[in-house]
């Protein structure tokens, strides 16, 4: 028998929040023009950009935007996004996806985000055996490196929900177990100034945000979202940019004490039947 580690985490109905978010609302900044395009011949060496300098979470605040179940069919749009603002994500792909939509997968990695695996096909890992658990992970670590070159760090389970088996799997396979401690509950609301409220009430500096990158108002709302981010104070990261996240073990789960938190009411589908899905891909 198995006993599930279900995590509950940040939500509450955004649409009624009044945050100070709200005042700064309507103030869209418009994408800024790229740099002029130097007048280089065609001989003329190109000079290597300059790397920027990582950023060091130790002394600045940061924050981690993670998106789910992807590649999402708006993982483009995101992409340039992220790129434009200098902001890096972390995204938990299903292998499923990976295998249809490659390109996005391998831009994901060109482009310095983190990939985590978030299993081939979504099944709650609560409910099947070990090995089938060991199977979701395996294919999609494998499809994954086949498609960018590079193998997932990070498991994030389905829906979140873990228990001993994903922890044996998790050790076998040598990551941790990355969950959240804020979230977006942008598959609840697809509404992008109550996306765009709930993460901000959520945001805390080392903070790790769940968003999903097929919600089409999550893609839209994060030009500005990032803008307020900044704003605020904050660097957008990767997971692996946190500081407490630089020494975790096989099976060590991320943020701490994500999983044993019962204060937080469910920001995540739970796949009961009086779930919302949207298929193909719904749930975290
Ligand atoms: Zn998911």
């Amino acid at each position: 028998m198995k006993f599930p580690i279900r995590t509950v985490l940040a939500g509450g109905c955004a649409l009624s929040l009044l945050t100070a978010a709200s005042a700064a609302w309507g103030a869209e900044r418009s994408a800024p023009a790229g740099a002029a395009k130097p007048s280089a011949t065609p001989t003329a060496t190109a000079k290597p950009k300059p790397k920027p300098k990582p950023v060091d979470c130790a002394k600045v605040k940061c924050i981690a935007l993670t998106f789910d179940d992807g590649p999402g069919k708006y993982a483009d749009k995101l992409l340039d996004t992220l790129k434009k603002h200098g902001a890096k994500a972390t995204f938990f792909l299903e292998g499923q996806y990976v295998k249809s939509r490659p390109a996005f997968a391998k831009r994901m990695v060109a482009e310095g985000h983190d990939i985590g695996n978030h299993s081939y096909t979504h099944p709650k890992f609560t409910e099947i055996p070990l090995e089938n658990i060991r199977e979701e992970l395996k294919k999609t670590q494998d499809i994954v490196k086949k498609v960018t070159g590079k193998y997932p760090t990070m498991i994030r389970p389905p829906y979140g929900l873990l228990d001993d088996d994903t922890k044996t799997a998790a050790t076998e396979m040598k990551m941790p177990i990355v969950l959240w401690n804020g979230g977006s509950r942008d598959w609840a609301t697809k509404n992008e100034k109550a996306i765009y409220d709930e993460v901000l009430k959520n945001a805390k500096r080392d903070g790790v945000i769940l968003m999903h990158d097929w919600v089409t108002q999550t893609v839209l709302v994060m030009p500005k979202l990032l803008t307020e981010l900044k704003k605020r104070g904050y660097h957008v990261v990767a997971v692996s940019s946190l500081p407490g996240a630089k020494s975790l073990k096989p099976a060590d789960v991320y943020p701490a004490g994500a999983a044993e938190d019962k204060d937080l009411s469910s920001d995540s589908p739970t796949g009961d039947a009086d779930t919302p899905v949207e298929a193909p891909a719904d749930g975290t």
